[in-house]
């Protein structure tokens, strides 16, 4: 019999850093193109590797937009066989779909399989390709039943739609003259509490973290010059750990998923929830 990994809820796995829009306040700072495509190749052997320390739940294929990776059936497709039992989910934001004419195809074979599509622009223009897309790609490709609210499915498909245009979003990072610094707070308790992220730990370039926003910190920086950014400093000691890390660390990340860390004080201890600001939609003309 394999042996599994420790249990846990989600596991999120970033292929690309790269994106067709920018939403201001990405928490992952993708809005600051950051391109970045994973190999297909190595998106395999590392989950592989992460099958025999994790066994998570339910694992989030996410970008940027993954749906931008040419292998993405083929991502999908390994993610199902490695992962066997897990829902394996897409994060999209629909725009390339016309793009991806087999991902329905692709998520029925797969099975238990979920699309969660979140909407970035009030614009009605775009919102109408988007729904669009939606139609094209999924709902006439089949018989779908309201689950719950925005949520459908069909088969072993769950296809879910989450608009944080209307509310929801906050500022994991304040700006200043221009700069993006971590709040400093010093509150990592009511951080984690007010946090929209804090149990989706995150899989980037093989390396696991606590959180997504915590993943591209050091990405961001380096790409900035902020390397020596004093206020930066704490959150740059934080490292991901290798799918190699012994048992009594791994064991004590999966108990942390669910309680603050120290770098939870970068984020806001009382975020202001807001509608999300209109993203930049780089390669749709309308
Ligand atoms: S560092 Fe903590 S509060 Fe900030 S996003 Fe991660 S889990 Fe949430």
């Amino acid at each position: 019999m394999t042996k599994r990994g420790l249990h846990i809820r989600n596991l999120e796995y970033m292929i690309t850093t790269s994106c067709d829009l920018a939403c201001p306040g990405c928490d992952r700072f993708i809005d600051h193109g950051h391109a970045f495509v994973e190999k297909f190749e190595d998106i395999v052997s590392n989950m592989e590797q992460w099958f025999k320390r994790l066994d998570p739940d339910h694992v989030t294929i996410i970008g940027g937009e993954p749906l931008l990776h040419p292998r993405i059936y083929d991502i999908l497709t390994e993610a199902r066989r490695i992962f066997d039992h897990a829902v394996i989910e897409v994060y999209t934001n629909a725009f390339l779909l016309p793009k991806r004419p087999k991902i329905f195809n692709v998520l029925k074979k797969i099975g238990n399989a979920k699309v969660s599509c979140s909407l970035h622009n009030k614009n009605p223009k775009y919102r109408d390709i988007v729904e669009r897309n939606l139609h094209q790609a999924f709902y006439s490709k089949g018989k779908w039943f309201e689950t719950s609210p925005n949520t459908h499915t069909c088969d072993t498909v769950v296809l879910e739609v989450t608009d944080p245009t209307q509310g929801g979003w906050y500022d994991y990072r304040k700006e200043v003259d221009g700069v993006l610094k971590p709040w400093n707070d010093n509150d990592p308790t009511s951080s984690y509490k007010n946090c929209g992220v804090n149990i989706y730990p995150i899989i980037y370039k093989n390396k696991l973290y606590k959180c997504p926003p915590i993943s591209m910190v050091r990405t961001h920086l380096t790409k900035n010059f902020m390397l020596e950014d004093k206020d930066w400093q704490p959150y740059l000691k934080y490292e991901g750990l290798d799918p190699d890390v012994d048992e009594k660390e791994l064991e004590k990340f999966v108990k942390n998923i669910y309680e603050p860390h120290s770098i939870c004080a970068m984020c806001p201890a009382n975020p202001v929830l807001k509608p999300q600001e209109e993203a930049v939609v780089k390669n749709v003309k309308i």
